[in-house]
């Protein structure tokens, strides 16, 4: 039986395959972002022995690559801080440390579905952070720092895609937005900008607006305020050695808040920007019903929110198409997500969605 633990650095990811007594049943690999599709299939099979790992492990700091392994069929399984060494500022623990967890307690770590996502089990850490934070978002959202939608006397919306740059779905998505002549605003994470450079200038070139997503998708509670503003400034890096420039937007990971992160925003840095429409497409529930979500929801102002990145996106493109007709049909214009901020007097409502 084989397990396989998967880490991330500054230039990718890291993984360890072991077996029951603890030795290594291949070489340690590197993985760079852009053959992050190649990983999952080799995971498949890594060894002599064909079987798939018994669990793939990942970080509660790195959820890029959580949704692409469960959609290639693999068991995959999240590790949390309280079961691991101490992590480094800016990487996770070693991929050797997340096997050797799995083959000792599996027990202790939580297992991940496509349908789940990636926080399965974190419910009271996720809403307790936000409950926390209502205090830091009112001062970011009064000073034109925070919102979840734009105006809704204006018929404007911004169409976000998350998690990208992808190098399979991108350059489908940008495609579609071409072929209808809208813009949209793709919130990236720095881990895959900094390999795939070549995708977010092309996002750039086409005229769409650009997010800092952080580098690995964390978790934020689980960050100290230093490991989060590492996260910030390196993707900042990686898109400023890409285009030259940095965004002026971030949406955290799942949307979480802490009042530590959000101290660190208020020193200064990019406007948090949230949704009030989740189409639901990173749970796959098929094309039309995600096309559906989002028409049944929006409406002038809305923030739209779709992936590109970070698992099998088919269905997030083969709903585009629909999802661009029918907003375009009720004549609202596509705008850039950091359009709508500071302009909407109830930046603070409720979502819509
Ligand atoms: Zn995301």
């Amino acid at each position: 039986m084989l397990y396989a633990g998967i880490a991330w650095s500054a230039d990718g990811y890291d993984v360890e395959v072991i077996d029951t007594d603890g030795n290594r049943a291949t070489a340690p690999t590197h993985w760079g972002a852009e053959r992050v599709p190649e990983l999952a299939a080799w995971l498949g099979a890594p060894g002599p022995s064909t079987e798939p790992p018994r669990a793939v492990v990942v970080e509660s700091t790195n959820g890029l690559v959580d949704g692409l392994l469960t959609a290639a069929g693999l068991t995959v399984f999240r590790a949390d801080p309280w079961v691991l060494p101490e992590r480094p500022d800016f990487g996770s623990v070693p991929a050797r440390a997340l096997a050797e967890r799995a083959r000792t307690d599996l027990a202790s770590l939580s297992p991940l579905t496509a349908e789940g996502g990636g926080q399965t089990g974190r419910d009271d850490d996720y809403h307790g952070g936000i409950g926390r934070s209502a205090a830091h978002e009112a001062e970011l959202a009064r000073a034109g720092r925070w919102f979840r939608h734009g105006p809704r006397d204006r018929h404007e919306i911004a169409l976000t895609f998350d998690d990208g740059p992808d190098p399979v779905f991108t350059g489908q998505v940008l495609d579609i937005l071409a072929r209808y002549g809208v813009h949209a605003t793709f919130f990236c994470v720095g881990l895959h900008v900094r390999a795939l450079p070549d995708e977010v200038r092309r996002i750039v070139d086409a005229g769409h607006s650009l997010g800092n997503h952080t580098w690995s998708h964390p978790f934020l509670p689980d960050l100290s305020p230093r490991q989060f503003r590492l996260q910030l400034e390196r993707t900042d890096e990686a898109f400023d050695r890409a285009v030259g420039r940095v965004p002026a937007v971030f949406r955290p990971p799942y949307g979480a808040r802490t009042p530590e992160a959000l101290s660190e925003l208020l020193r200064g840095g990019p406007a948090l920007a949230l949704w009030d429409v989740d189409s639901w497409d990173w749970a796959r529930p098929g094309p039309e019903k995600i096309a559906r979500t989002v028409l049944d929801h929006a409406g002038p102002g809305s923030l739209i929110l779709m992936h590109d990145g970070g698992g099998d996106r088919r269905q997030s493109v083969a709903a585009l198409p629909s999802v661009i007709e029918g907003l375009l049909e009720r004549n609202l214009r596509f705008v850039a997500a950091d359009a709508l901020a500071g302009r909407s007097a109830d930046a603070l409502g409720e979502p819509a969605g």
